[in-house]
């Protein structure tokens, strides 16, 4: 009798805390007209061609209580700019009276999907007909991720969440040693993370609602002039299908030295996604632990500092014969002139905290992996995911390790996005310390 008690006690508070979540999840196409300029590749001469399948914004709801929510955002492009993230946050904040740590936009840096200006603007001879093209996407783009926010609301149902974890064996880091210094190629001995963390949202019936994974590699397998999601948009189209009715989300990890082995076609892009919808699917084949309440978010700005502004070095460098050079050059003496400061980057960190079942550690920008290690080794009991591309990609954030080694994501990569890096050699302590004040601020004392 006892143990029958027992049983129907645990069952009542396993049901009663897993029936406080509401779930909503909704998606929008956010697939750009062709012909457009596709991002990611200083050597494309030419826009798209076709539509190789479509690029979404997909939102994902969960609510505790009116006060305690998260919305997750994915998006099959390369980076949110500073203006449409500010953008998407002030009118889901107004819309659905949340604060700005409650909602995470993540991008999944498909370098296949359409300029989003002016990240990159350096690498593109856009005219002004090219600049209103490509502010008229970011419009539709704004659009559509409220949209499929509202959305998800409107369809919220109370639901469960689940989490598991798989493998998937095709990323590689990237940062490979010669003579003449740290070069992307392949380097089979660096630090990788073959983790494949997975959270389900299913209904009160347990049939999917939503299937959110992740991954820590650059989205960069394919360099063709098609509009497609590189191996994500393709994993999500699998796992669609593997459970109709479920709507997949790829959240991308810290990939900014990590790239697909190997690459190059569209053909290994898909070959690639179907390996990481297979490891999905293994790991929800196996143990699949529950992801409870409460729900603590937290949000917070790091300055991240640049040596001061030289103008004589950007003067000289606005003739040198190095188109990339020049064009930086003049971005940078035109800020300057206007008297901007361009010492500083506001760094944007947030964490998203599910009991001590589940945390989603938010890094804005292209982050390097040692940050992903370093913080799941800080926090070993989190069950914790390190997503890059969160809130804008303004930049790579390199680790000491890495501005020190220098190479294309510390320094050269800094031209193409018309900042005067390399960073101060004290970015990693400013990164991790305002990690370390977002995962005080949600923690969950029992
Ligand atoms: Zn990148």
């Amino acid at each position: 009798m006892k143990r029958y008690s027992i049983l129907i006690f645990c069952v009542i508070l396993f049901s009663t805390v897993n029936a406080q979540l509401k779930i909503g999840v909704a998606r929008k196409s956010i697939t750009p007209e062709t012909p457009v300029w596709l991002s990611g590749y200083a050597s494309r001469t030419q826009p798209s061609t076709e539509v190789l399948h479509d690029l979404w914004a997909k939102a994902l709801v969960i609510e505790e209580n009116v006060k305690s929510r998260i919305i997750i955002v994915t998006t099959d492009i390369l980076g949110l700019s500073h203006d449409i993230s500010e953008e998407v946050a002030q009118r889901v904040i107004k819309a659905h009276g949340i604060d700005r740590s409650q909602l995470l936009l993540n991008s999944s840096h498909t370098h296949s999907g359409p300029v989003i200006w002016p990240a990159l603007s350096v690498i593109f001879e856009f005219n002004q007909a090219d600049q209103q093209a490509a502010m008229k996407y970011n419009q539709k783009l704004t659009d559509a991720i409220v949209e499929a926010v509202d959305m998800a609301f409107a369809e919220m149902a109370p639901g469960q969440l689940s989490y598991c974890r798989g493998t998937a064996g095709f990323s590689v880091n990237r940062r490979e040693s010669t003579e003449k210094g740290v070069v992307i190629g392949v380097n089979t001995g660096g630090p990788v993370d073959h983790t494949v963390p997975v959270l389900k949202a299913t209904d009160m019936n347990g049939n999917p609602k939503a299937i959110l994974f992740g991954y820590t590699c650059h989205n960069t397998t394919s360099r063709s002039y098609l509009i497609n999601g590189d191996y994500s948009g393709f994993a999500q189209i699998e796992i669609e299908k593997m459970y109709p009715g479920a709507i997949a989300m790829y959240i991308a990890g810290c990939g900014a030295d990590q790239n697909p082995n190997p690459r190059g076609t569209v053909e290994l892009a898909a070959e690639h996604g179907k390996t990481l919808a297979d490891a999905v699917r293994k790991a929800l084949n196996g143990e699949l632990r529950p992801v409870r309440p409460p729900i603590r978010t937290s949000y917070t700005v790091t300055d991240l500092q640049f040596p001061p502004i030289d103008p004589g070095i950007y003067r000289k460098e606005m003739t040198d014969p190095d188109i990339y050079i020049q064009r930086r050059a003049r971005l940078i003496m035109e800020a300057y002139n206007k008297g901007w400061d361009m010492s500083v980057y506001k760094y944007p960190v947030q964490a998203v905290r599910f009991n001590n079942d589940f945390t989603i550690l938010g890094m804005t920008g292209e982050v390097v992996i040692d940050y992903s290690i370093a913080a799941k080794k800080k926090y070993p009991g989190e069950n914790m995911f390190v997503a890059g591309y969160c809130t804008e990609v303004q930049c790579y954030i390199p680790s000491k390790r890495i501005l020190d080694e220098g190479g294309y994501e510390p320094e050269s990569s800094m031209i193409y996005y018309g900042f005067p890096g390399p960073f101060a050699g004290n970015v990693e302590d400013r990164v991790m310390g305002a990690v370390t004040l977002v995962m005080k601020r949600t923690r969950v004392k029992h």
